[in-house]
């Protein structure tokens, strides 16, 4: 990859027990800038055999590595934290290139993802179990936390950097050790961290990370009973697959799944504040995050206020490479993606939606899409149902509170949920009815590292970040000590 000031940090081979390998088969899996669709690089295609290697790998590491103390844990998760931010920039670029968004995005992704080591590092000291007072006199209990074990960590391509130190800092804080399956579309931003990890000096073995489609490495991870725990951020259909394939081993599982989130905006609303939200929540990463902002509800009286001021921002967004400066929108992850979008757009204008903005100078490449917004969309088209995936607000329209929480609510996920009002009754009212893992009061963003992220009904099982985020790794054991 040109332009690294650290050329070691791209590897085009898999990390198994710190050894740095391909697959057996010699098969080998091209990765595509989706900016130009042009191959950056291979990597290994490898299966249930390197997958059984590396749990193998894990599971001789995880002895040593669940015996260090809390410090020494957290101080190598400190080190590997100060090598991300040290090489922010070469981390972006190689997010950048294979993923699509723009530069600054990625470098924001970066410090997100290193504020999740560090969170755990701190989090590692604070690993603490409790007593129980005891019904007899002769007894005393403990609860210790221990480490569940070795862990499957899958990642999607949407957040290549951030998805996977979300999952490895706490479980690695933990004890446990890990085997990583990064997505096939993203594999060199994961790879990067194995060899800042390694730089880091944690041991060999500790984090394994297996390239490569994702079938027979994904069957491996579910019927090994070695693995004792499978943590998996992607859809709600592979998050099924994954339940159903880790029944026969009874693994703990943490499902982070698709989304579809409403956006309410009431009358009573700060608009520009609203707008500064949509932006954010509607548009970074070209509309390809989970909590985005799936569905606009905009309360009848400012819906055509709200319109036009969304569209005057939208009508100033750039499209083109995430490299080139200036650019608000990237290319989509893959051709499946647009063909997604632009399924959803067609339907939504047959059943009478309507574009409001202007169409942009796209760039050469198919894995463009113009950022729109669309007046007029219902609850029959397929946007209102599905998770689009793309730089498309469609703006639904509301007369009641009851009918936005309906509407709201009417959803099978519970991943993020936005409302702006500047009424406080309206913002308790609303934000208890509100059926979500997340709310946004006032503010399109709901991830940092000190809040719990993660859904409900569909949207997945479990939390990550904050002090929750490390009881996904660990386990309770009651300690009864008794004749005193
Ligand atoms: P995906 O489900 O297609 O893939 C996710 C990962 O699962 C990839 O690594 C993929 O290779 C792997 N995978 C696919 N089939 C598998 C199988 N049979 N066995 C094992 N692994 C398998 O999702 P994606 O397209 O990469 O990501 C987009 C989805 O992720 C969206 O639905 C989005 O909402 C969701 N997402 C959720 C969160 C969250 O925190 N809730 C965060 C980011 C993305």
């Amino acid at each position: 990859m040109k332009n690294l000031k650290d050329k070691t940090l791209f590897r085009e081979a898999g990390l198994i027990g710190g050894r740095w390998v391909t697959a057996g088969s010699g098969k080998t899996v091209d990765v595509l800038d989706p900016a130009t669709q042009s191959a950056i690089g291979t990597v290994p295609d490898m299966a249930g055999t390197e997958t059984r290697a590396a749990i193998e790998a894990a599971a001789s590491a995880y002895g040593d590595w669940r015996k260090k103390t809390n410090a020494e844990r957290a101080a190598l998760l400190e080190a590997w934290h100060g090598l991300m931010l040290a090489h922010l920039d070469d981390l972006a670029l190689i997010l950048t290139t294979e993923q699509g968004k723009p530069l600054d995005e990625a470098k924001g992704e970066i410090r997100y993802g290193a504020s999740f080591v560090k969170w755990f590092a701190e989090e590692a000291r604070r690993i603490n179990g409790h007593t129980i007072p005891s019904p007899t006199s002769d007894r005393r209990i403990i609860v210790l936390k221990e480490p569940v074990g070795v862990c499957g960590i899958i990642t999607p391509w949407n957040f290549p950097n951030a998805m996977i130190t979300r999952k490895v800092a706490p479980a690695l804080a933990a004890g446990c050790t890990v085997v990583i399956k990064p997505s096939e579309f993203t594999p060199y931003s994961a790879l990067a961290l194995g060899v800042l990890a390694e730089r880091a000096g944690i041991p060999a073995g500790v984090i394994n990370i297996v390239t490569g489609m994702p079938a027979e490495i994904g069957n491996e991870i579910m019927a090994n009973e070695t693995v004792r725990k499978i943590s998996f951020t992607g859809s709600t259909r592979v998050g099924s697959l994954l339940m159903r394939g880790a029944a026969d081993s009874v693994k703990r599982l943490s499902l982070e799944l698709g989304g579809n989130a409403p956006f309410i905006v009431f009358d009573d609303a700060d608009l520009d504040l609203a707008i500064e939200g949509a932006l954010v929540s509607k548009f970074r990463n070209g509309g390809q995050t989970c909590v985005c902002a799936n569905r606009i509800l905009v309360q009848a009286r400012v819906y055509e206020t709200f319109a036009a001021k969304l569209t005057a921002r939208v009508n100033a967004m750039t499209v083109g490479p995430g490299t080139q400066p200036g650019v608000a929108i990237g290319p989509m992850i893959n051709m499946a993606a647009v063909e997604k979008i632009n399924r959803h757009v067609e339907d939504a204008l047959a059943k009478g939606a309507e574009i409001i903005t202007q169409k942009p100078a796209l760039p050469e490449g198919l894995q463009y899409v113009a950022p729109l917004v669309l007046t007029g969309a219902t609850n029959e088209m397929q946007l209102a149902d599905e998770e689009t995936f793309g730089p498309v607000a469609p703006l639904f329209r509301f007369e009641t509170e009851e009918e936005a929480i309906a509407l709201a609510n009417g959803t099978p996920y519970g991943l993020a949920s936005y409302f702006y009002t500047e009424n406080l009754k309206r913002a308790w009212r609303v934000g208890e009815a509100l059926e979500f893992g997340m709310v946004g009061l006032n503010t399109g963003s709901v991830s940092m590292e000190v809040a719990p992220f993660g859904g409900v009904k569909q949207s997945g099982l479990g939390r990550e970040g904050a002090q929750a985020g490390i009881e996904e790794y660990l386990e309770m054991k009651s300690f009864h000590m008794g004749g005193l």
